[in-house]
């Protein structure tokens, strides 16, 4: 499995989307970014939010675990 976590964008948030494949996190995200944050999703922040997609067994995510 793969996850984004929102905190990552920037936010001070604890939403995490996963899902098996980039474009079933780019949904949940972009649903979560309007109805959470009001945002709407533009090509550079959908460009930001996929680099900011890592595996669950990868350093970034226990990073971003870290983080909380
Ligand atoms: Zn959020």
């Amino acid at each position: 499995m793969k996850d984004m976590h929102c905190r990552d964008v920037g936010m001070n948030c604890d939403f995490v989307a996963r899902g098996s494949t980039e474009q079933e996190i780019m949904d949940q995200a972009g649903r979560h970014a309007q109805q959470a944050h009001n945002m709407t999703v533009t090509p550079e922040l959908a460009d930001k939010v996929k680099g900011l997609i890592h595996d669950e067994s990868s350093d970034a995510h226990r990073q971003s675990m870290a983080r909380r």
